[in-house]
């Protein structure tokens, strides 16, 4: 089998994890499967450079010293600790050094001018993965395996130049990827590729989005025609629920690929949403594994036709810190292209949109953003609309929590919705606006956030998640 496993930044993060990954690497070559590895940065790391970035841009220099220094004395600490062969130890130290040098010659730029281009952000966040995926390669030949690390540019991956979100171009992926890699795998040659980080097509360092390492290793999994995607979390699979807000969540042991798309866009899963898309189109199976917990199965994405479709609801999903805007007046009766222009408005200032409603009254529409845009996305609305006739108030309402019931065994069923609704009710929660996408995938909806833990429980033992057996 060839299978392309991804470690998160928690699986690498002492001694005794990478120990693992190292003994998972060798079962699997013994087994005579062919692996590529993809590493996240080490837990924590990609935020610490991103408060790095936000002390460049005060000027303050102290501040982005002590964690430079942090960074470098956290991944020398983790060389020493798992890299058992002095000569590769001493190697990998300097080739440690010079990334920390070279990041602290970005940052420091940054200081200097107060600005951070999406371009040179991307940049500095590419350090994260580069440094851990050198130890761990470095640990991988301190154990006599052939190995070799590469950037995810360097792998093959091109993407468009949207900084900060960029878009993998496919064909020529494909294309370099399968040369590239393919190329060390027929040498024998173990390839340890960064997760997170690809090239333009001039060779300019770009990153996929928050927890992206999932969308390398599926692009690559894609690219090879591999015959499993491993997703390694510190998680037994995907959940029912989120076990912090329901202890009575159970993993899932097969989801199609459409319904864990549904997840992670509703935040119910830690993967990158467009994570699944490359793998979906070639039905290759990924498995998510808890790297903490060896022996559960772990979940299996698949396709639809092999999945046992269930009860209705798979899983019950909570998004908080979001926002609910009402754009509301009684001039809006009637009057097309009120909506066109709120939602015009609001993606050309890159307000990113979670749900939208609009009663049959027509007096008024809502919508679900982020809560930290929720200011600006009032400003905006206020400067664009109030003063005519159409328009007379812009409210936001910060204590609201999005509830989402996602399952793909509701297509096409009658009276889920119902259901969901009388169990919210029966346990005394008011639901503010409601959604369902025309996917028939998901029923989300609004309630007040002190309300959200009792919604989500309330589907969860209406659906009977509790039960292993119907997932
Ligand atoms: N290191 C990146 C992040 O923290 C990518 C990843 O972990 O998948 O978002
Ligand atoms: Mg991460």
């Amino acid at each position: 089998m060839k299978i392309v496993m991804k470690f998160g930044g928690t699986s690498i993060a002492d001694g005794k994890r990478i120990e693992q990954v190292i003994d998972i690497v060798h079962e699997n070559i013994r087994g005579k499967n062919k692996v590529i590895l993809v590493i996240s940065a080490l837990a924590g790391v990609t935020d610490n450079i991103i408060t790095a970035i936000g002390k460049a841009l005060s000027g303050d220099q102290e501040a982005i010293t002590r964690i430079i220094e942090k960074l470098k004395l956290d991944h020398h600490r983790l060389a020493k600790e798992v890299v058992k062969d002095e000569v590769v130890l001493d190697a990998v130290l300097l080739e440690l050094n010079e990334l920390v040098e070279e990041f602290k010659r970005v940052i420091f730029s940054v200081s200097y001018l107060r600005e951070v281009t999406p371009r040179s952000r991307d940049n500095l966040l590419s350090f994260g993965e580069k440094l851990s995926a050198s130890i761990i390669c470095a640990a991988l030949k301190a154990d006599a395996l052939k190995v070799k690390w590469l950037s995810g540019g360097e792998a093959g991956i091109v993407t468009d130049d949207h900084f900060g979100a960029a878009r993998p171009l496919m064909n020529i992926t494909n294309q370099q990827v399968k040369e590239r890699i393919g190329n060390l795998l027929d040498e024998g040659i173990i390839p340890v590729v960064t997760g997170f980080i690809a090239y333009t097509q001039n060779d300019v360092t770009t990153t996929l989005g928050r927890s992206g390492s999932d969308y390398s290793a599926t692009i690559l999994g894609a690219a090879l025609d591999v015959n499993e995607v491993w997703i390694w979390k510190d998680v037994d699979g995907l959940m029912t629920a989120d076990p912090k807000i329901e202890p009575l969540a159970q993993t899932i042991q097969r989801i199609s690929y459409s319904e864990a798309m549904e997840m992670a866009y509703f935040g119910a899963t830690v993967m990158h949403p467009k994570a699944l898309e490359p793998v979906a189109e070639k039905n290759i199976p990924v498995r998510v594994k808890n790297a903490f917990n060896l022996k559960k199965p772990g979940t299996l994405v698949m396709e639809e036709k092999l999945v046992k479709l269930g009860d209705a609801v798979k899983s019950v999903a909570m998004i908080k810190d979001v926002a609910l805007i009402t754009v509301s007046g009684a001039g809006m009766v009637g009057t097309p292209g009120v909506a066109a222009r709120v939602f015009s408005i609001l993606s050309e200032n890159h307000v990113n949109i979670l749900m939208i409603s609009q009663g049959s009254s027509e007096a008024n529409i809502s919508f679900i953003v982020s809560r930290e845009s929720s200011d600006r996305t009032v400003n905006t609305l206020e400067i664009a609309l109030l003063g005519g006739d159409t328009v007379k108030d812009i409210i936001s309402e910060n204590d609201v929590c999005v509830v989402a019931a996602v399952g793909a065994g509701m297509k096409g069923i009658p009276g889920v919705a119902a259901r969901v609704f009388k169990a919210v009710a029966d346990v005394g929660v008011n639901v503010r606006m409601i959604a369902q996408g025309s996917s028939e995938l998901n029923i989300s909806f609004v309630v007040q956030e002190e309300d959200s833990v009792k919604a989500v429980r309330a589907l969860h033992r209406e659906f009977r998640l509790d039960k292993s057996e119907i997932t």
